[in-house]
């Protein structure tokens, strides 16, 4: 049995934030790094179609779902985007800002945010060993003993930087959470996140296949009240919907029917006109149909097949619309209730709501308050981000807190 300082379990970008800062706080610990995927940080190399969207400019609580936002802020603050920024920087990836906020490294290839973390962590001290998945932590005495196929290691500390169940075949396939609960953990419902959500057979809106639109979509409740809205891009897939607000809203949307399955999603096509707005729109003196009024604020597949969908001839003079006619299209422009069936599941969630509570972690170290010798960061705990580098920053942050904090205590228990 291979006796190490810290092992840390999961080399994607929370574990390997942690292994540089537990190999810089304390140089000399003997910390290694296990991942069970063949390819190192398959995920890090997807993110951002390939760019790796690391960060955004402005991180807060209130970008988070799962935890507390209390909680989730004692660790962003930890760790913010200025030090993030800053890290990078000196790790030689400089990032740059785009419209949107978001923050790519300035070579638009992730290869070099994942290039830098690995060259940091050997530089740190740390050995990365992979594949080596690991199937059991079980205590004895005073080490936490970390098995798999490829060995055993008795560790003083553990990192339990697994990730979540979202696309497991870049490794991170939710074996973390029996990790844990094995450890004397609970595991909150996990669910995909930052998910493209389907719609029945037939529907209207999956013959717009890459028909993208500006949107405002809204939960509410069977009798109208308004759960959240959202607004931004939403993008009609074969399957049914996707693009930034669909992805944002399908954690809140799984949670909500979870809860009252009588909730529907409303999509407001034309969020910058109120309905009386549109009815004008459509009365307006002049013979131009319909279909082409909604053109001037819609792409043009979308507005003739919400004429459609409406049962309305969108070619006809719009005016001379019977009344009835007129409502059904500005209810189907302004507030078409969309009639999801699902999601994709977790091979296309970029992100798992659920896992291990905050609540059982200690936030000033993410040292577990359950078992001794174990930290836990990462997608492994009950927090999910918004699109846009979020979950990223829970990692680093997290990452950065768990790896410091263990590194202290190998310094300070003295090798
Ligand atoms: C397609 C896609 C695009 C994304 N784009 C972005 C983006 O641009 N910006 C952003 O902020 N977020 C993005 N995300 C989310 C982000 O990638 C994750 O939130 C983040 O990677 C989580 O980091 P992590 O280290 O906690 O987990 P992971 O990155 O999932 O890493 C966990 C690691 O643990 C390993 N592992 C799991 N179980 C075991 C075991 N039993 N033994 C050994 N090793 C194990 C896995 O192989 C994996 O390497 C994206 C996600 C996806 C799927």
């Amino acid at each position: 049995m291979e006796p190490v300082d810290v092992a840390i379990v999961g080399g994607g970008a929370a574990g390997l934030m942690a292994a540089i800062w537990a190999g810089r706080t304390t140089p000399g610990a003997s910390i290694v790094c296990l991942d069970g995927a063949e390819r190192l940080g398959a995920k890090i190399l997807i993110a951002g179609g390939g760019r790796c969207n690391v960060t955004h400019d402005v991180v807060d609580e209130r970008a988070f779902a799962g935890a507390s936002p209390n909680a989730v802020r004692k660790v962003l603050r930890r760790f913010d985007v200025p030090e993030t920024v800053a890290f990078f920087a000196a790790c030689g990836v400089t990032l740059k800002r785009e419209d949107t906020g978001k923050l790519f490294p300035t070579t638009d290839r992730a290869r070099t945010v994942l290039d830098a973390l690995v060259g940091a962590a050997r530089a740190a001290g740390a050995v990365l060993r992979h594949p080596w998945r690991v199937e059991t932590i079980a205590r004895s005495d005073e080490r936490l003993v970390v098995a798999g196929p490829a060995g055993t290691i008795a560790a003083r500390h553990v990192v339990l930087a697994t990730g979540g169940r979202s696309v497991p075949k870049t490794g991170s396939d939710g074996h973390g959470y029996t990790l844990a609960r094995a450890l004397g953990h609970s595991v909150t419902t996990t669910f995909p996140a930052l998910v493209p959500l389907t719609l029945p057979d037939g529907h209207f809106l999956r013959a717009l296949s890459g028909v993208a639109a500006d949107v405002t979509l809204v939960l509410r409740s069977a009798t109208g009240k308004r759960r959240l809205a959202l607004s931004g891009s939403l993008l009609c897939t074969h399957k049914g919907l996707s693009g930034p607000v669909v992805l944002d809203m399908s954690r809140h949307w799984r949670a909500a029917i979870a809860e009252d399955p009588s909730v529907q999603l409303v999509v407001d096509w034309l969020p910058a006109l109120s309905p009386e707005k549109v009815d004008e729109l459509l009365l307006a003196p002049g013979s131009a149909g319909a279909a082409r009024r909604l053109h001037a604020h819609l792409p043009e597949r979308l507005a003739r097949a919400l004429c459609e969908h409406a049962g309305v001839d969108g070619s006809g003079p719009a005016p001379a619309l019977p009344r009835a006619a007129r409502r059904a299209l500005v209810d189907a422009a302004t507030a078409l209730v969309l009639p999801i069936t699902g999601d994709r599941g977790f091979a296309y969630a970029e992100v798992t709501a659920g896992g291990v509570p905050l609540t059982e972690i200690r936030l000033e170290t993410m040292a577990s308050r359950v078992t001794p010798g174990l930290h836990l960061c990462g997608e492994i705990c009950d927090v999910d981000g918004r699109i846009g580098g979020y979950n990223f920053q829970w990692a680093w942050a997290s990452g950065w807190v768990a790896g410091t904090s263990v590194g202290a205590a190998v310094g300070n228990a003295g090798r």
